[in-house]
């Protein structure tokens, strides 16, 4: 069975503006598929849709996660079944400790799940063999979440809670401009270090450069709210080379 399965997938925003236009895409475990596309053709809100995210109204299609309707589920929900959503200005949380934040993550997770929450020493112990591999010194998980992080922190910190979430399809969202090359190297490390057979990942870029670092198996052009050509990994070379323009005069045809 797939991973992830996007049937004709149409999604608008307020006064009924069309976004999404019939998103065909299909994930199998093992695979990373790369979506490229330029700025304003809805990208970003196929990755929110997916998280479940107010403000958007499906108005056809289906979204299967291993077989179940992802749309039904509440965002927690989603989370329990294995879905994670990454994005590239990740929430600040005052007040609340990296630390406890992850642990109210896995947590939960396992709840939804009906397994058992995980005992301080073992939590503690597993955060510190991730957080090793990712280089991210102990203090930063006793500062509140996200607050005053620079981006490569922030970038660590998403790529943290992935790893301790081991989740069956992971979302990135590299959107835009603003990502450093620092960033952009600890979210590539992070994805390469996930990458397994049971999993599926989705890396939505504008950056042939993050390609450079994380390989996919299948790149995607996005356009105009649906994804209008797919292939192999020389594509992403291909649209850095020729950029987007005759995508645009099929669209004007
Ligand atoms: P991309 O990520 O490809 O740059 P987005 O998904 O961010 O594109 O945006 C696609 C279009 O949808 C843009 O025109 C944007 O202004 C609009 N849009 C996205 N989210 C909303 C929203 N919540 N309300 C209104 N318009 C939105
Ligand atoms: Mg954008
Ligand atoms: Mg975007």
């Amino acid at each position: 069975m797939s991973l992830l399965e996007i049937k004709n997938l149409q999604v608008s925003v307020e006064d009924d503006r069309q976004i999404l236009r019939g998103v065909d895409l299909t994930v199998n475990p093992g695979e990373v598929h790369a979506i490229m596309g330029p700025n304003g053709s809805g990208k970003s809100t196929l990755a929110h849709v997916l998280s479940g995210k107010d403000g958007y109204e499906v108005t056809g299609g289906e979204v299967l996660l291993d077989g179940a309707d992802l749309l039904a589920m509440e965002p927690d929900e989603r989370a329990a079944a294995g879905l994670f959503l990454a994005f590239q200005y990740p929430m600040e949380i005052p007040g609340v400790a990296t630390m406890t934040f992850l642990r109210t993550a896995m947590n939960a997770q396992r709840k939804k799940r009906g397994e058992a929450e995980l005992s301080t020493p073992e939590f503690m112990k597993r955060v510190r063999e991730e957080a090793a591999k990712l280089s991210i010194d102990p203090e930063m998980l006793r500062r509140p979440v996200n607050v005053g992080f620079s981006g490569g922190e922030k970038k660590r910190n998403e790529v943290l809670q992935m790893a301790l979430l081991q989740p069956k399809l992971a979302v990135l969202d590299e959107t835009d401009s603003g990502l450093d090359i620092d960033a952009l190297k600890i979210a590539a490390e992070g994805v390469n270090r996930l990458r397994s057979p049971e999993r599926g990942m989705i890396v939505i870029t504008h950056y042939q450069r993050l390609l450079d670092h994380i390989v996919p198996d299948i790149v995607h052009v996005f356009f105009n709210g649906r994804i209008v050509r797919t292939g192999g990994k020389e594509l992403a070379h291909e649209l850095e080379a020729k950029g987007y323009a005759d995508y645009e005069q099929e669209v004007a045809a």
